[in-house]
C-alpha cells in the first residue's frame, strides 16, 4: 500500500515524533510512504486542536484534500482525533473512507493495515520534516518519549481530552531504549513528555528517579528535559541539583507562561514566580553552562499592560523563550475567563515584542496567535 503523511503542525515535537514513528511502522510493515505527485491509496494525517483557530486549520486542510481525492481512505490520527465531531460530519463525503484515531487507540492502526509489527512496539529518535522554533531543540536531537498525559490541569489546555491523565512508560523500558542508543553512540538524548514532572506518578516512581537510574545506567550520557510543570518542578529542585551540578542536565524547558500571579490562577497553574526565578539562579550557579529554556502565553483573558510587562522582565532570566498569543480553545475552561483582550491589545503586545527582540533586549521567538 502507498501511504501519504501529512504533519499539520510540524513545530510540535510530539505530533511530528508521533508521525516519524508511523512512518517507519508503515515501512517496517512493507508498505510505501510517498510524497506528491505520487497519489497514495492512504492518507494518514497528524493535527492539531490546540487552540479552535489550529483545530479548524487542520480540519480545512483534511477536508480539502478528502474533495481533491474522491473514494480514497484516510486517517486522522493524534490530537486531532480527540475532537472528531466537525470531520465525522463528513465522512463518506466524496465516497472517501475516514478513520479517526487517537494516541491511545494505535492499536486499530494494526488492524487497518494488518501489521506484523505492531505500532506499540516501534519507536522512532529522530524528528522527520520538524520546522524548530528553539535554539537548542530541533531535528537533530535524539528523543525518547517517557510519557504521554500530564497530571495537571491549566485552564487553557485541551491535553487530558486529547491524551488523558498522565501514562509513563516503565523504568526498565526506558532504560533499555536509551542503553541501546548509547550503544548506538548517541550522548545526549531528549526526554519527551506532555510534562515531564508528570513522569511516573501513575507508576509510583517520579522523574528524579528515573534520572537516577539512567544517570548510574549509561554514565558519560547526558539528558535534556523537554518540558516540566514550574510547580512540579519547584518540588524535586533539590532531587535534582546533583545533575545539573554533574552537568547532566545541559537543557530544561520550565514554561513560566505568565509573571502575574493573579493570571497564573486564571490558568490553575499553581506556582510562585518569584520562587522560580530563585531556582532558575540556583541552577545558573550549580551548571552555568545549561540552557534554560521558557514559553510565555500573552493576551491571556483579562491580561492587563501591567501583568504582560511582568512577564517580559521574568522570561529575561531564560536564555531564551517563546512567546505565543493566547488562542481561545471553546473545549477549555480559560474560554469561559472574561473579559477577552482584544485583537488591538494583541496587535499592540505583538508590536512591542517583536521591537524588543529586534532591538535585542529580549531573547525570544514571538507566535502573535496560536
Ligand atoms: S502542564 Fe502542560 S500539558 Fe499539562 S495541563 Fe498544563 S499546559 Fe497542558
Amino acid at each position: 500500500m502507498k501511504v501519504s503523511i501529512g504533519n499539520l503542525h510540524n513545530m510540535c515535537e510530539h505530533n511530528t515524533l508521533f508521525l516519524s514513528r508511523a512512518r517507519i511502522y508503515f515501512q517496517v510493515n512493507g508498505h510505501a510512504v510517498v510524497d506528491e505527485p505520487d497519489v497514495p491509496d492512504l492518507f494518514f494525517f497528524g493535527g492539531c486542536a490546540v487552540t479552535d483557530r489550529m483545530r479548524a486549520r487542520c480540519e480545512e486542510i483534511i477536508l480539502e484534500s478528502m474533495g481533491d481525492h474522491p473514494g480514497a481512505s484516510f486517517v486522522v490520527f493524534g490530537c486531532l482525533a480527540a475532537f472528531p465531531e466537525r470531520l465525522l460530519a463528513s465522512a463518506g463525503l466524496h465516497g472517501t473512507t475516514l478513520r479517526i484515531i487517537p494516541f491511545a487507540e494505535s492499536s486499530r492502526l494494526d488492524d487497518l493495515i494488518h501489521a506484523r509489527h505492531p505500532f506499540a512496539v516501534v519507536t522512532a529518535n529522530r524528528l522527520h520534516g520538524h520546522f524548530p522554533y528553539q535554539p537548542l531543540m530541533g531535528p537533530a536531537d535524539c528523543y525518547v518519549m517517557i510519557a504521554q498525559g500530564c497530571i495537571n490541569a491549566c485552564s487553557y489546555c485541551n491535553i487530558k481530552k486529547a491524551k488523558g491523565q498522565v501514562q509513563s512508560r516503565s523504568l526498565e523500558e526506558i532504560g533499555a531504549e536509551i542503553s541501546a542508543l548509547h550503544r548506538s553512540g548517541e550522548r545526549i538524548v531528549t526526554l519527551l513528555a506532555d510534562d515531564c514532572g508528570s513522569y511516573g506518578l501513575d507508576r509510583g516512581t517520579t522523574l528524579p528517579e528515573l534520572l537516577t537510574r539512567l544517570c548510574q545506567s549509561v554514565p558519560d550520557m547526558r539528558f535534556k528535559l523537554f518540558t516540566i510543570f514550574p510547580g512540579l518542578f519547584l518540588g524535586y529542585a533539590e532531587q535534582l541539583e546533583p545533575f545539573f551540578a554533574q552537568g547532566r542536565l545541559p537543557y530544561i524547558c520550565l514554561p513560566a507562561q505568565s509573571a502575574a500571579p493573579r493570571v497564573l490562577e486564571l490558568m490553575n497553574r499553581a506556582y510562585d514566580p518569584g520562587e522560580l526565578a530563585k531556582v532558575v539562579a540556583r541552577i545558573r550557579a550549580l551548571a552555568p553552562d545549561t540552557f534554560i529554556y521558557s514559553h510565555f502565553i500573552y493576551n491571556f483573558p483579562s491580561e492587563t499592560w501591567e501583568e504582560f510587562e511582568q512577564s517580559i522582565a521574568l522570561a529575561r532570566i531564560f536564555d531564551h523563550c517563546v512567546f505565543i498569543g493566547y488562542g481561545e480553545n471553546s473545549a477549555t475552561r480559560a474560554a469561559g475567563v472574561v473579559p477577552k483582550c482584544s485583537a488591538r491589545e494583541l496587535a499592540l503586545k505583538s508590536g512591542h515584542l517583536g521591537k524588543l527582540i529586534k532591538q535585542g533586549e529580549l531573547s525570544a521567538f514571538l507566535v502573535p496567535i496560536a
